[in-house]
């Protein structure tokens, strides 16, 4: 086949938050191959494993959702039915009950893989039009305590920093994270930096040996729960050394002195007690991070899912401000993302906490703007519902209908039991996904195909504010429709206006002039850019400058006063409680090739090939004491529920804790490998994140009965 038959796209991964470039090429037959873009400016045209395989999962129709399916009743099986039905009764049963219970009577539940277009619609009809705030998203189980760390100490959701300066740093100070799997290209370029640049500092805050602390110059093996008081520990040393940018500190930030009260009061030895750390290694680390020209810290889900993630947040980031590192080259706090587009929702404001554009869902000022300019009476000033709080206002009765988009939360969602109670006594349940075996269908009165990666145009934004413009390159299969599609069409049937839209391109225009003289200003932004330049990072000042590749470089924040925050707590909030009937600490978390609950990856045989089945990593004494050995199956029972999966004794556990991957729901028919079996409900107070990484368990060798 010669060249001229085959046609290329351009096109973003749709897993991780890093957002690698893909060229996407069709031949005549139709059949796709990928590869990494070489001009892309996060990959130069690497891949990883899970990039890799993206095509197979989109020529793999068997597990697709192609006809919209409707229940008659509850005890009624899923029949096929129309498009029209099936809206027709979803806007007849949402307005019925808004009209009996009121708009907070409804939700929708979404996810970080939708597209930013998606994102801005389901805003735009919840807050809008359905006059409710409760739409939530499962990158509320990500990233919320980041968010509302970057609000607390910089004044706005802002990452400061761009990919670039990962080649310009010289300390790397990784907690709660586990890049080498989870942002693999990220990480690449990290070790390819350090191999080039020996003297390059590596730390890694980790419960757990992960692949990422193979190049690590330091592992500090912590227990669960305790990065707080560690990297106050951190504060104070670095204090008594001498590293901190006094001239930085005095001019640019407000909280210095009562944070450093605060970081004397525990002594070193104290803070590494409660750690599990040496002092000295707690020192090593500080003078690391001193004699750094460019320190980056990197985090994710081992900080934010915590019941003190927003804390943890502070502390961190802290960490940086202290020491006049953001704002510069090499340097600054850096959240990582998930999820492919986590970024693009916290723009559109894309939680129940949230408003459009870094607005104030607490302003009345900022809601009048954004009802303006919707052409609405008011946004409501009651906060939505979060993504814990919709599923408890389920079961208690308050809400009545969910639509749930993109996620699969009978899986993913912490005490997983609790959400099935939930779901089941849901007077109605909508689930709009791509594949049959979103194992929420089996709850839903009304299930809508839904188009997925490449069956649709759109944008999402990566870690590093990098907004890129995603092609389609392939119809949707059977009447799947696109998820703006399907939204739109409902605000249809649901006679609201303002949803007349003609195509994406439109949509996105209308969502770029709402950012306009906010510190997110894409106003200038538009579809043919993007095709024409490539992907930019926001701000976007104008066609002519493109986008801003680091934020407060004049050390300006956007906090009232404009200067940064430094702030924390010191107070712990309430962990579960070892005891003799729970005398472990479990922590969930990914693999290196699945994602999320395995709808998409888990048809790839080359990605089940890593690791196959789901497994308990427990630390050699802690087995020793039970009699359990390597490969043998064991039972793990917590308060809420129990698992049964396979041991594997490794000592890159810290002892007392047991790590499970949170991949795997139903195996078989059954849920015997479901982590959301044992996690529970404890959120972080301020950014209501769930703690997934830290439920008391007992472990048990298993006996068949
Ligand atoms: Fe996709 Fe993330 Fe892998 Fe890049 S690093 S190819 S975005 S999964």
């Amino acid at each position: 086949m010669s060249s001229a038959d085959i046609k290329s796209y351009k096109s973003t991964c749709s897993y991780c938050g890093v957002g690698c470039g893909v060229i996407v090429s069709k031949d005549k037959k139709g059949k796709i191959s990928l590869k990494g873009d070489p001009d892309h400016p996060v990959n130069k045209g690497m891949l990883c494993s899970k990039g890799m395989n993206l095509h197979y999962v989109v020529e793999d129709k068997s597990d697709r959702l192609l006809h919209p399916q409707m229940r008659w009743g509850k005890t009624h099986p899923l029949e096929r039915v129309d498009w029209d039905t099936a809206l027709d009764r979803a806007s007849a049963v949402f307005s019925s009950i808004i009209e009996k219970h009121g708009p907070d009577s409804v939700a929708f539940y979404v996810s970080g893989q939708c597209l930013t277009e998606e994102y801005y619609l389901v805003n735009k009809l919840t807050k809008g039009f359905l006059k409710t705030n409760n739409v939530d998203t499962n990158s509320r189980l990500c990233m919320s305590s980041a968010v509302m760390g970057y609000i607390k100490t910089l004044g706005e959701d802002s990452v400061p920093i761009s990919y670039d300066d990962i080649e310009l740093a010289d300390c790397f100070f990784v907690a709660g994270a586990n890049p080498a799997w989870c942002h693999p290209i990220l990480w690449r370029r990290i070790e390819k930096h350090k191999e080039e640049n020996p003297h390059v500092k590596i730390i890694v805050v980790d419960p757990r040996a992960t692949q990422s602390c193979s190049i690590a110059d330091l592992h500090l093996q912590l227990h669960p729960g305790t990065d707080e008081v560690l990297f106050l520990a951190m504060g104070r040393c670095l204090i008594e050394q001498g590293d901190i940018d006094l001239p930085f500190i005095k001019k640019h930030t407000d909280g210095f002195e009562a944070y450093k009260e605060l970081v004397m009061k525990t002594t070193l030895q104290e803070a590494a007690e409660i750690c599990g750390l040496s002092e000295e290694d707690i020192k090593t680390a500080a003078s690391f991070i001193g004699n750094a020209k460019g320190f980056l810290s990197l985090w994710t889900m081992g900080l934010n899912q915590s019941a003190d993630g927003v804390n943890k947040n502070l502390a961190l980031i802290d960490l940086n401000l202290i020491t006049g590192h953001i704002g510069k080259p090499g340097s600054g706090p850096f959240s990582l993302t998930g999820q492919p587009n986590a970024m693009g929702g916290r723009e559109v404001g894309g939680m129940a906490t949230l408003l459009a554009c870094h607005r104030n869902l607490n302003n009345p000022e900022h809601r009048s703007e954004v009802a303006d300019f919707w052409g609405v009476d008011e946004i409501s000033a009651t906060p939505g519902k979060t993504a814990t709080q919709i599923f408890e206002g389920i079961e208690e009765g308050s809400i009545k209908a969910i639509w749930v988009i993109c996620t699969n939360p009978l899986v993913s969602m912490p005490d997983a039991r609790k959400v099935e109670a939930a779901l089941k006594k849901a007077r109605f349940v909508v689930v709009q996904d791509i594949s049959n075996k979103n194992e929420t269908i089996p709850y839903a009165d009304l299930v809508l195909p839904a188009a997925g990666w490449g069956e649709k145009e759109g944008t999402m934004t990566n870690s590093e504010r990098r907004i890129s413009y995603l092609d389609q390159f392939k119809p949707a299969p059977g009447e799947a429709l696109s998820d703006a599609e399907i939204l739109m069409r409902f605000a249809k049937k649901m006679q609201f206006s303002g949803f007349n839209f003609n195509n994406m391109a439109e949509v996105y225009s209308e969502y770029c002039q709402l950012t306009k003289n906010t510190n997110i200003d894409i106003s200038g932004l538009d579809y043919d850019y993007l095709k024409n330049h490539g992907s930019v990072q926001w701000p976007f000042l104008n066609k002519d400058q493109g986008g801003t590749k680091r934020l407060f470089t004049d050390h300006k924040f956007y906090t009232a006063n404009g200067k940064a925050q430094i702030m924390a707590s010191g107070l712990k909030s309430d962990y579960e409680k070892t005891s003799a009937d729970f005398p472990l600490v479990l922590t969930t978390g990914r693999i290196r090739d699945q994602w999320h609950t395995m709808t998409r990856t888990g048809k790839v045989n080359k990605l089940n090939t890593h690791i196959p089945t789901p497994f308990l990593e427990i630390h050699p004494e802690d087995a020793l004491e039970r009699g359990i050995i390597q490969g043998k199956t064991v039972l793990v029972s917590g308060i809420r529920g129990e698992v049964r999966l396979h041991a594997q004794v490794t000592d890159k556990i810290k002892k007392g804790t047991v790590f499970m991957p949170m991949h795997w729901g139903k195996i078989l028919g059954n849920d015997f490998a479901r982590a959301n079996n044992l996690t529970g409900n404890t959120i972080d107070p301020v950014s209501k994140q769930p703690d997934f990484k830290y439920s008391v368990v007992q472990v048990a060798l298993y006996k068949n009965p």
